[in-house]
């Protein structure tokens, strides 16, 4: 059984009688131990659909309708504290800013023992020992030094490595990372990465990854999700999107990698903005920046298709593969005609 089944998946903010649609019928699968990746440029419902999963988004923003199964347990209808006890026990949440989770007027090692004593019977002493351990494994050095400092006395990478450590100390089951280092020096955003990757794979967790960069996916997701205008636009194995992007968004995203454009040239960019939630265009939210538009993107939502392994929302592909397949029909046809 997956451990994570979202299905049919809609969230609307505003009143029920005026309420905006803003992720459309988002469905996806996560297994144990598995790392997605979901991918879009800012704007795009990564970070609503993340709060979705935990049932946290800000209010006036609700579920419309669809399920977020764990474990086959549907999470968008329990309670409030039926639900406080599943974040942070069975499925953590890590924020780019480690700020908003570090309290700054607490010792880091007391936010860490009662983050598990308010989930656990651990006494202290228990709890400072595993706190001491997940500190040594995201490899903060002195840990028993670390313990009694504040947020503020640490530099941003050690904070998000604390952040990480917080994370797993009740060992759960799915760690949810909304671009965990966009806020850090670009030299040590690899390495908290690759720490992301190492500590979930070490403890048997699965890691969903929100992030705006195409780039650093391969690194850690084995599957990734490309997002536009609260729609999934393609989905399938990272390599497989990353070396053979199969809609015109998601090769726009690859084409503006700074590691695509020649040195001295200007960086690709996709033309135009991704538009606002609540304005978002008929039909194909992408045909307003999209050069393969024909005219059907401006008037109906491409369905899902598969394309090799991948499965992408496009009309224009939707047409090329019927094509094809009725050309090879066409073929076989002959042949047998011949015969
Ligand atoms: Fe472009 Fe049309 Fe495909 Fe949308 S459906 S990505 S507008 S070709």
């Amino acid at each position: 059984m997956a451990l994570l089944e979202v299905k049919n998946l809609n969230v609307s903010f505003g009143a029920k009688h005026n309420a905006v649609p803003v992720l459309f019928d988002i469905s996806f699968i996560l297994h144990r131990r598995e790392r997605i990746a979901i991918v879009g440029e800012s704007g795009a419902g990564k970070s609503t659909l993340g709060f979705a999963l935990v049932n946290l988004l800000s209010k006036p923003g609700h579920i419309h309708s669809g399920t977020v199964k764990l474990d086959g347990t549907n999470l968008t209808t329990l309670t409030s504290p039926q639900m406080q006890k599943i974040r942070g026990k069975r499925i953590a949440m890590i924020f780019q800013d480690p700020m908003v989770t570090l309290n700054p007027v607490i010792t880091i090692g007391k936010q860490m023992v009662e983050a598990i004593r308010a989930h656990t019977s651990i006494n202290r002493h228990d709890a400072k020992k595993i706190v001491l351990e997940k500190l040594a494994q995201v490899q903060i050095p002195a840990p028993d030094i670390r313990f009694d400092q504040y947020p503020h006395e640490l530099s941003g990478g050690m904070r998000q490595r604390v952040i990480i450590a917080t994370a797993l100390l009740l060992t759960p089951d799915i760690i949810i990372a909304d671009e965990p280092t966009t806020a850090l020096d670009v030299t040590i955003q690899a390495e908290i990465l690759e720490l992301l990757k190492s500590m979930c794979e070490e403890n048997n967790v699965a890691l969903i990854l929100i992030t705006h960069d195409l780039g650093v996916v391969s690194r850690v997701a084995e599957r990734t999700m490309v997002m536009y205008a609260g729609r999934i636009v393609e989905e399938g194995p990272t390599l497989e999107i990353i070396n053979d992007p199969q809609h015109p968004y998601t090769q726009g995203l690859l084409n503006a990698l700074p590691q695509m454009t020649l040195a001295g040239h200007k960086l690709n960019q996709i033309p135009g903005s991704m538009p606002s939630l609540s304005d978002r265009p008929n039909g194909c939210a992408f045909h307003p920046r999209c050069q393969y538009a024909i005219e059907k993107c401006q008037i109906k939502q491409p369905n899902y298709i598969y394309s090799g392994i991948s499965t992408v929302a496009c009309h224009v592909l939707e047409d090329m593969i019927s094509e094809t397949s009725s050309s090879d029909s066409a073929f076989l046809n002959d042949g047998k005609d011949v015969l």
